[in-house]
């Protein structure tokens, strides 16, 4: 520096041994890992000194064409010395050999990456020293391990190359175990290793620890580029420019026999959250054998292991001391960092070292767990517990789901396509299970993949299984919709609906057995595995009620029928959004009124037919009025293409013309000329209601007398929002409005009472986008129909099984599902545009939106900026919904 020349960079950062050029704060130079080895050891925590090339030194060596910037090698040979003289070894010496480990580390942990490789620095030469230091059998076995996992990993070699050669070498000598084998037979096991390397690669195992550093150091850079890191990278958003680190580490040894050891652990329980310090370890072994499984590892306390029913000694047994130390230092990390870590060890020889910490993964009952006690303990403030869980996460927390301690027997995996868990006998056809659940029972929907003719059997079964389709197949789609747990694209189920079986792996279940789904981590288990309900009150209701504190916007629900809205209520749904009137005309005892009335030849005809439905409708309004109070109630009228009424099967159509007394061939032919060939934008909604506006004037009818009627039973005055569906001018929203008025105006004087009601609109089209301002002459709210608007503005929908969409993400024409996110550069900003227009006409004009996106934590963080008045959407999305909305207030500051 100081002239004002080039400033260098600097490529490494050394840590431990009383300095460390880096901390916490570098992640994005350091990489994770490195970041915090730096930060632990500024806490005074024993960290075993070494030192880091930043990821810039990654970026830099694919803009140079995969060679490394000037400079890097002088810096490295820098950090080598110093390493050396905090740890009195030299790097390849003879007598006092430094060993290190070659560690990569991004700055998201990242799977796909470079394995780690230990003992390094080891070759015929140093072996000795370290044989002298620590024993010859020691040694070889550490050398062996270096030569295999160097060949492996930096120079492509198979693993089983090597255990073929160490089985062989055990036949012949009639062992069994590898504690058998004695320090020569370990010499003679590295000999044929480096014989085999130099037979696969016709060139030596390099001897050299520099030689063998850079090896390292390039196929951590390399690994970068790997297909499993890119595969990783995209789909986690991770932008290749971040590059990785690696960390060079001097070697502790966990594997100097049975005072010695290594381990991982969780500063709390990483599954239920509780405040327990929670682990594993083994004895005199090293780096991964813990999660290799070749031995069990034992539990790290007392009250694990009584938990686990485990008879292995736990670590506070074994070394006491060096728990002790443990714990110390994992209630040093937890106040430093100030979230559960997740740490990895190593003992040698009674020393405690850390080698890792990182904040811990855990699901979203821990996270709600965690996150409420933190904030409780003074260690963090509420708006930090609210910021600690992912909208998201709270789906699964919703649902019913797998007990943690319950036995698992997987018979297979698929996609976690929708969250939650159930239990019912296997169905394979949709009308059957609409049948047994008629009866009472509990069913599984299992498909090869199901479609539109599916929904009464998927609505009917408790979960969905389905062979083949992505996160967003119909399946995926509709399950979350409704709340069913989900797995599909479960692509090794063969389903033979002949022979009433799918198999799987070998193995067969009927049709008939019983079968566990776990949506949330996209599992089928075989038989009733245990459940726990979810618990809404507890950390779940403290979180949420710090998270109403804070947000800005207001949370209704999408629901019509009285099941689901008291469900959204419970949730804290704060009225109804978008109530569906449609709905409610399918019933079975309903659907003949309805097409006698869309079959009447004139007016007279209709109204007769309609006189029969308003109480029917008037009722159905007084149970969603009685339930949400004085909370305002959204209610759409008619909005789908009458022919959707109109039977379809010929027995459906016999039964209409017999009990209509009409000829079946007129009845056709009515039907034929109902039918819309283009069903989204035909003869619907208020082009229905401007046609017949007997429909909307009973509807209005119905909502005002069941209001009134609520009112004078409760003494709570109900408040009804009337939508009109579908409008694109002022003058269709004029006519309907004037139907409305006139509807409230009659019932008002009917019965003496008079209640404050609104008129508005549903936005669903471009055009009523671009009108808003006029729209909002006569609208006195607006409700975004974000999943029509959606359509008619990319001018494409989901095809049945969403697969349209598919493709196109996969191909990255959109980034994200249109169809769930808004996509502010299209929907979001006609939204945003008639939002602002409907405001300049009309200052206090409500705004809200009711299409699916309303349940999406990304869109609802939209709708909060562009400043709506609430969001609405499915009951079971409330509660993340009022979480995202929190989220939009406090990620602004
Ligand atoms: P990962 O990113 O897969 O967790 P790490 O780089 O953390 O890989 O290495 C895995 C394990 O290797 C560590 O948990 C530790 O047990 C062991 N290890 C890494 N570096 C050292 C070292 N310098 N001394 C002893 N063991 C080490
Ligand atoms: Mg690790
Ligand atoms: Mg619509």
């Amino acid at each position: 520096m100081g002239d004002g020349a080039n400033v260098e960079t600097k490529w490494v950062y050394s840590f431990g041994g009383g300095s460390s050029d880096g901390s916490a704060a570098l992640k994005n130079l350091l990489g994770g890992k490195g970041a915090n080895l730096a930060e632990m050891a500024s806490l005074g925590l024993p960290v075993p000194p070494g030192f880091t090339l930043t990821t810039e030194v990654c970026t830099a060596y694919y803009d140079l064409e995969e060679s490394y910037p000037g400079g890097l090698d002088a810096e490295v040979d820098e950090a080598l010395k110093a390493l050396e003289q905090k740890t009195g070894k030299v790097f390849g010496d003879a007598a006092n050999p430094l060993l290190v480990s070659v560690r990569s580390g991004a700055r998201a942990s990242m799977p796909g990456m470079m394995d780690t490789v230990l003992n390094l620095g080891l070759s015929e030469v140093t072996v000795q020293g370290l044989a002298a230091k620590a024993g010859e059998r020691f040694a070889y076995d550490s050398y062996r391990r270096f030569i295999q996992m160097y060949s492996n990993v930096v120079l492509g070699l198979r693993h089983d190359t090597f255990e073929y050669i160490l089985d062989d070498y055990k036949d012949s000598q009639g062992f069994e175990l590898d504690t058998e084998m004695e320090a020569g037979d370990w010499k003679e096991i590295v000999s044929q290793y480096k014989a085999a390397v130099q037979d696969k690669l016709g060139k030596p195992f390099p001897d050299d620890a520099r030689e063998q550093l850079w090896g390292a150091i390039g196929a951590v850079f390399g690994s970068w580029m790997n297909d499993r890191a890119i595969l990783y990278r995209k789909l986690n958003d991770i932008p290749a420019e971040w590059g990785t680190a690696v960390n060079v580490q001097s070697m502790v040894f966990g594997n100097m026999g049975e005072t010695s050891a290594t381990g991982v652990a969780f500063t709390r329980d990483p599954s239920t959250g509780g405040n327990t310090f929670y682990g594993e370890f083994l004895t005199n072994a090293q780096g991964e054998d813990v999660v290799a499984g070749i031995r069990t590892p034992a539990p790290i306390s007392r009250a694990r292991a009584d938990e686990l029913k485990s008879d292995e000694a736990p670590l506070e047994e074994v070394m006491p001391r060096v728990y002790k130390q443990l714990t110390d230092v994992a209630d040093t990390l937890e106040a430093h960092y100030r979230d559960m870590q997740d740490i990895e060890f190593t003992v040698e020889d009674g020393v405690l070292y850390m080698l890792q910490t990182r904040n811990g993964k855990r699901t979203a009952a821990a996270a709600l767990k965690i996150a409420v006690d933190m904030a409780k303990e003074g260690l963090i403030s509420e708006d930090e517990a609210i910021l600690r869980l992912e909208p998201a996460q709270l789906d699964q927390l919703l649902h019913p789901t797998i007990s943690p301690s319950a036995k698992r027997d997987v018979v297979v995996k698929g996609l976690p396509a929708s969250p939650g868990a159930a239990v019912g006998q296997v169905v394979f056809d949709s009308n059957e299970a609409a049948h047994l659940a008629e009866a009472g029972r509990a069913v599984i929907l299992v498909r090869v993949e199901t479609s539109p003719e599916d929904i009464h059997g998927m609505h009917a079964a408790r979960a969905i299984v389905t062979a083949r389709g992505g996160m967003t197949s119909h399946a995926a789609v509709v399950a979350r919709g409704m709340g069913r747990p989900c797995v599909c694209g479960a692509g090794n189920l063969q389903i033979d609906t002949e022979a009433g079986v799918f198999r799987v792996g070998g193995r067969e279940v009927k049709k008939g057995e019983i079968i566990t789904v776990d949506g949330a981590e996209g599992e089928v288990l075989f038989g009733e595995v245990e459940m726990q309900q979810p618990d809404l009150s507890g950390d779940f209701g403290v979180l949420m009620a710090w998270a109403d504190k804070v947000r800005k916007l207001n949370v209704r629900t999408n629901a019509e029928t009285p099941a689901d809205v008291n469900v959204a209520k419970e949730f804290g749904a704060e009225g109804i959004g978008l109530c569906r009137t449609e709905h409610m005309f399918f019933d079975a005892e309903r659907i003949p009124v309805v097409r006698s009335m869309i079959l009447a030849g004139s007016k007279e005809g209709r109204e007769a037919a309609l006189e029969k439905l308003l109480p029917m409708q008037r009722s159905d309004f007084e149970e969603i009025f009685r339930i949400m109070g004085e909370q305002p109630c959204t209610i759409r009228l008619l909005d789908p293409p009458l022919h959707e009424f109109m039977p379809h099967s010929e027995a459906e159509m016999q039964e209409v013309a017999a009990s209509s007394g009409m000829d079946i061939k007129a009845l056709k032919a009515q039907a034929d000329a109902l039918h819309e060939s283009n069903p989204m934008l035909g003869h619907r909604g208020c082009r229905l209601g401007i046609t017949y506006p007997e429909i909307y004037a009973m509807q209005a009818r119905a909502i005002f007398e069941a209001a009134v009627a609520v009112a004078s039973e409760t003494g709570a005055k109900p408040v009804p929002e009337v939508m009109i569906p579908l409008v694109g001018t002022r003058k269709e929203l004029d006519i309907l409005k004037a139907v409305v008025d006139t509807a409230a105006k009659a019932v008002f004087s009917e019965t003496g009472t008079v209640l404050d009601y609104l008129v508005g609109t549903m936005i669903e089209l471009p055009r009523a986008a671009l009108r808003a301002g006029q729209i909002a002459e006569t609208a006195e709210f607006f409700s975004f129909g974000t999943n029509d608007l959606t359509q008619t503005t990319l001018g494409i929908s989901r095809d049945d099984a969403g697969r349209f969409l598919t493709s196109y993400e996969e191909q990255g024409i959109y980034e994200k599902d249109p169809f769930v996110t808004i996509d502010q550069d299209g929907v979001g900003e006609l939204v945003r545009m008639a939002a602002e227009r409907g405001r300049a006409t009309r200052s206090g004009i409500k705004l809200g939106i009711c299409g699916e996106h309303g349940g999406d934590p990304a869109s609802v963080i939209f709708c909060h900026n562009i400043g709506l008045d609430y969001v609405s959407c499915s009951p079971y999305r409330v509660p993340i919904a009022r979480l995202a909305a929190a989220h939009a207030v406090l990620n602004k500051g």
